[in-house]
């Protein structure tokens, strides 16, 4: 989409990058340019942003730490607002005190939806508050989280979520939804048209040193099984409800070290498709429908996407 001077000038005073390319926003490191694209600090300007978009009839689009999407080698049209800047002190509050509330023992964190999810579990490990140590690793920020509902060790987002704030696109208010308001299903967040903006963990106070074992002994399983250190966006695949494991369907396929030109399925753990030597987003969707395929064709099985395809 060619912008018109006119758009243009109605988004400058947001300073829009000027290197537009996605690639430098993803963990997968692909992605062609954003039309435009913003990385908003605060909530007021996220929402004056959309009202920009709005009335200029450009499609938003949200990215968070980038860490679950592939997005397309042209790139995604519209406005694309990364919200890794969105960010304040993570403030703690103990529920008695500050909501009249009883509830021994219960600490909220509160984060804007740009917090690393990762600065959250170091936090509440250095601060003994247990329920978020599972979630030792996992990049991304905490917005992505809650919408993703990332999980580890038999845990999930939909535990620990007290409530979220949101941009509701359609009205452009912001609402506070409770935890009981929350629909949560295997990797998902069921919230349509809205931009999570806030969201307040429920923590329970515990012994210190136990509960930083606990982070850096997850911490260690997550860094010995996965390829951490190469670009990717997790597993690619969800793993099939009463079934064995996505990456354990892969690799009896056959498909561990498959490859298709930069792309390959992880030596070390064949949910993890990797962009090994610059691959293009092509390459890693042609490589996940082999992957698919053999799957299907030896147990068949459809193995579903948790990456998020985003883009033309
Ligand atoms: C090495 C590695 C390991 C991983 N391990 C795990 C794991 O153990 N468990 C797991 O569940 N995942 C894992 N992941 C996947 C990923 O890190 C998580 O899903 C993460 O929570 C995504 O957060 P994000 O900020 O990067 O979201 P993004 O990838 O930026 O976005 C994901 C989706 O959420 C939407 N979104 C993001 N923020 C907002 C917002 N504020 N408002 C509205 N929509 C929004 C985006 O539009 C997109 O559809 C891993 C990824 C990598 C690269």
């Amino acid at each position: 989409m060619v912008l018109n001077d006119n758009i243009k000038k109605m988004f400058a005073s947001f300073a829009p990058e000027r290197q537009k390319a996605m690639d430098r926003y993803t963990s997968f490191r692909v992605g062609g340019p954003a039309d435009l694209l913003v990385l908003p600090q605060t909530v007021e300007q996220v929402i004056a942003l959309v009202k920009t978009a709005q009335k200029t009839e450009l499609p938003v689009t949200i990215i968070g730490g980038g860490t679950n999407v592939l997005i397309s080698d042209k790139g995604i049209r519209g406005l694309v607002m990364v919200l890794t800047r969105l960010k304040q002190k993570i403030e703690q509050i103990t529920p008695s005190i500050n909501t009249g509330e009883e509830s021994p023992g219960r600490i909220y964190l509160t984060a804007l939806a740009g917090e690393p999810l990762g600065h959250l579990c170091r936090y509440a490990a250095d601060a003994g508050l247990a329920g978020l140590s599972w979630a030792a690793g996992i990049p991304g920020t905490i917005g992505g989280a809650v919408m993703m509902n990332a999980g580890a060790f038999d845990s999930d987002m939909s535990q620990v979520v007290e409530q979220i704030e949101i941009l509701d696109l359609a009205t452009l208010a912001t609402v506070v939804l409770p935890a009981n308001r929350l629909q949560f299903s295997y990797r998902k967040l069921a919230l349509e048209n809205s931009i999570l903006l806030k969201v307040r963990l429920g923590l329970t106070k515990a012994d210190a040193g136990t509960v930083r074992d606990e982070f850096y002994r997850n911490l260690k399983i997550k860094q010995s099984t996965q390829p951490v250190s190469q670009a990717s966006a997790g597993c690619f695949f969800k793993n099939t409800p009463g079934v064995k494991s996505a990456g354990f369907l892969i690799e009896q396929a056959g498909m561990k070290r498959a490859r298709c030109n930069g792309a390959m399925v992880s030596d070390l753990h064949a949910n993890f498709i990797v962009n090994h030597s610059n691959a293009c987003a092509r390459d890693i969707l042609n490589l996940a429908g082999q992957v698919r395929k053999r799957v299907y064709d030896k147990f068949g099985i459809n193995l579903k996407e948790e990456v998020k395809t985003i883009g033309d």
